[in-house]
């Protein structure tokens, strides 16, 4: 594949908004917190792989593909906005998902079905072990299926947050103010590693912070070894020359708790002090969870007031749906 032959396939509606949220920063007693709302991309219900999805679906539609095939949790916001995607493009998309069909349809996965995408339920394999397996039945069925890798996270999903950061870029100049760090959901891994490999490209100082939102590994390696390897194959892809080593990572993992999609109080307070704060919604496996390591590193003071940060919302609001806890969770 080469860089510069890339076609995109518009799918969302970008630049994405940057806003302030001041009433959040004087609750928490801290430093300015800017939001770049992904939140808001436009792709049924938004999140932060419509980005990716348009270089991936564009890739896929060069190759002549008919027919998309991805994997991710039960209630994967990937697997939404891939769904959609392939709707809006007349692809045939089959999701490959975590675990076992459940009594109740919500969330992200009643809007898989909307999108009227094929479904398999893979138990224990949720992050697309079994996609060589069904590719192959649907080739011999006559299909030219094409695969999206787990969280859209290639050379072309990490190519994708490169450009994002451009265009945050042209934000901030426009009102003149510089962050000290973007704080972000990391899991998958194409995010971090095209913000890192953006902000090498720009010569940027601030610090990219991926909070690790999820325990596990990724294809046998750990999540450190797989963030640095893509965006070294993402910086020989686009014929940069610069190798990233382990102190140009960071990756917080300290909010994990209980794993992967697993609700705490951490989530919770994020959740509804945004909420009640700005008006502004996160999600119980994502956002919520960088936004509640955000607070504390607020408190603990490894952030602090004269610092300014840019909370990156990368999606993931239709999982609130699936989480009715949340309420019941709630004091108020
Ligand atoms: C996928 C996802 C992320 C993580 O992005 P990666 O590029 O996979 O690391 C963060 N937030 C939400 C809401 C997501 O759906």
């Amino acid at each position: 594949m080469n860089y510069k032959k890339i076609s995109k396939q518009a799918l969302g509606f970008f630049p994405t908004p940057i806003v302030e949220l001041s009433n959040l920063s004087k609750v928490l007693g801290g430093p300015k917190i800017w939001m770049k709302r992904d939140d808001n991309t436009g792709l049924a219900l938004g999140g932060n792989k419509t980005r990716k999805l348009e270089y991936i679906l564009g890739d896929a539609l060069a190759c002549g593909a008919d027919t998309i095939i991805t994997a991710g949790a039960a209630q994967s916001n990937h697997c939404r906005q891939t769904a959609a995607a392939a709707a809006s493009l007349q692809l045939e998309c089959h999701l490959v998902l975590g675990g076992e069909k459940p009594d109740i349809v919500n969330g992200n996965l009643m809007l898989d079905m909307l999108f009227g995408c094929h479904i398999h339920w893979a138990g224990v394999n949720r992050k697309g072990d079994d996609i060589p397996q069904i590719m192959e039945q649907l080739k011999q069925s006559g299909k030219k299926p094409y695969v999206v890798p787990y969280g859209g996270s290639n050379e072309l999903g990490a190519l994708a947050f490169v450009e994002a950061l451009k265009e945050l870029e042209i934000q901030f100049q426009a009102i003149d103010e510089p962050v000290t760090h973007i704080v972000f959901a990391s899991s998958s891994g194409g995010t971090q590693a095209g913000l890192m490999l953006g902000k090498k490209m720009l010569g940027a100082s601030y610090q990219i912070v991926g909070i690790n939102i999820d325990k596990g590994e990724i294809a046998n390696v750990s999540f450190d070894q797989h963030i640095l390897s893509l965006a070294n194959s993402t910086a020989k892809f686009m014929g940069v020359k610069h190798a990233f080593s382990k102190q140009d990572l960071i990756l917080n993992s300290d909010y994990v708790g209980e794993g992967y999609g697993v609700f705490g109080d951490l989530e919770h307070e994020a959740i509804s002090l945004t909420a009640q704060t700005e008006g502004i919604l996160l999600d119980p496996v994502y956002t919520g969870r960088a936004m509640g390591g955000l607070f504390d590193m607020i408190r603990s003071g490894k952030i602090n007031k004269k610092d300014s940060v840019l909370f990156w919302h990368t999606g993931g609001v239709p999982a609130l749906f699936a989480y009715p806890n949340i309420v019941t969770a709630s004091k108020c």
